[in-house]
């Protein structure tokens, strides 16, 4: 076989140091050198964001963190750390605090340390999203991309199962996309592999015990490399639809990714060997969809679009503004056809 590609690895520092989240930021905050730092993180971070000040600079800390970033909250944001003279960012929390601290880097170019609280991956992307009017803009920039990452596991054992599994099931989304999205290659496979491999011996270890260090360490580490392979690889058919699902009908992130993902797989494998042979060996299982269906059953799954918000008779407009954002590199030609199919399975919870 000839190699023929071009593939990016994305510059950034990871520390893993459960427990030591404070300590570990500081350490990236001396590295950078920073002198006035603004810290974004929900009144839910409160604790943690305490024990940073006590160890770094802190100048601003702004709490005002809503999901998918409204424009007004980022200029809000912009406008703080200006006020502030900010010279870097530390974000504590989700995707949603994630994205703001991406929102002012991508205005100011301030360095951002990333402490993620969930399984969503945006610190390891260059990717960012803005909404106005309900409307979400997404684009990718190198500002925006963490220059540092510091995984604490301990500060995700608050995270009830139920969101757990949701965000670590939307994580392994990123993995089995990444298998034919539209850069899919050799290195972002073997990433997007280990990725599903720690995902998977990692979530029913949450289940059973939410408190189990090593589970949450694992999903952690899982979700750090299905974020590489997504933003390394691109977005493929599931991103698409997830994107329509959540933008055009405000359907909850995390909770869609998990309904849509074994109806995407089920379609694709069947045109691509090399997914259904990295996946099935991930999953330790005789076939890629038995074992993604083990893990959902073993987790208790998000089931159905229409627990979630969807209703059927918006079925046929989504498959109509899914068909023209099909990437071409999919591994099975998709029609409106096959597109209703899939959206009225997921819609009814039919494995
Ligand atoms: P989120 O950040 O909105 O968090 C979900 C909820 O969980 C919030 O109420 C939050 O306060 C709470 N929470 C977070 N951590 C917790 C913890 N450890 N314990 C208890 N509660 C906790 O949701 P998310 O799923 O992490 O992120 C979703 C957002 O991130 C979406 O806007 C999505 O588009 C974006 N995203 C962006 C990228 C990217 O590459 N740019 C990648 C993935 C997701």
């Amino acid at each position: 076989m000839t190699l023929d590609f071009v593939h990016t690895t994305l510059a950034q520092r990871v520390r893993f140091a459960a427990g030591r989240a404070a300590e570990g930021v500081a350490a990236e905050i001396e590295n950078l050198g920073a002198t006035r730092v603004m810290v974004i993180g929900s009144q839910r971070e409160a604790a943690l964001v305490d024990a940073i000040a006590e160890l770094v600079p802190v100048v601003h800390r702004e709490t005002d963190v809503v999901m998918h970033v409204p424009v007004e909250v980022a200029e809000r944001a912009r406008a703080a750390a200006t006020d502030h003279g900010a010279d870097a960012l530390v974000s504590v929390g989700g995707g949603s605090a994630t994205g703001l601290a991406k929102a002012v880097a991508l205005t100011s170019g301030l360095p951002i340390v990333s402490v993620p609280t969930t399984y969503a991956g945006s610190e390891a992307t260059d990717m960012w999203g803005l909404t106005s009017d309900g409307n979400k803009r997404t684009g990718t920039d190198p500002r925006v991309l963490p220059v540092a990452v510091v995984y604490d596991a301990a500060l995700t054992v608050g995270l009830p199962v139920e969101l757990s599994v949701a965000s670590g099931l939307n994580a392994m989304a990123h993995c089995v996309d990444s298998m034919w999205a539209p850069r899919a290659d050799p290195i972002n496979a073997a990433l997007a592999a280990e990725g599903a491999r720690a995902l998977d011996d990692g979530l029913p270890k949450i289940v059973a015990a939410p408190e189990d260090l090593d589970g949450r360490e694992q999903m952690l580490y899982g979700a750090y490399l299905a974020a590489v392979s997504f933003a390394s690889a691109g977005s493929g058919l599931h991103h698409k639809i997830a994107h329509v699902l959540g933008g055009r009908y405000n359907l909850p992130h995390a909770p869609t990714h998990a309904v849509i993902l074994p109806h995407v797989l089920a379609l694709n494998v069947s045109g691509s060997p090399e997914a259904e042979r990295r996946l099935s060996q991930a999953f330790g299982a005789s076939s890629a969809v038995e074992g993604l269906a083990a893990l959902r059953t073993a987790v208790d799954a998000p089931r159905a679009l229409r627990d979630y918000g969807l209703r059927e008779d918006q079925i046929a407009d989504a498959a109509a503004a899914i068909l023209p954002v099909v990437p071409e590199s999919n591994p099975v030609p998709v029609t409106t056809e096959t597109l209703e199919q899939l959206l009225h399975d997921a819609w009814e919870g039919r494995e």
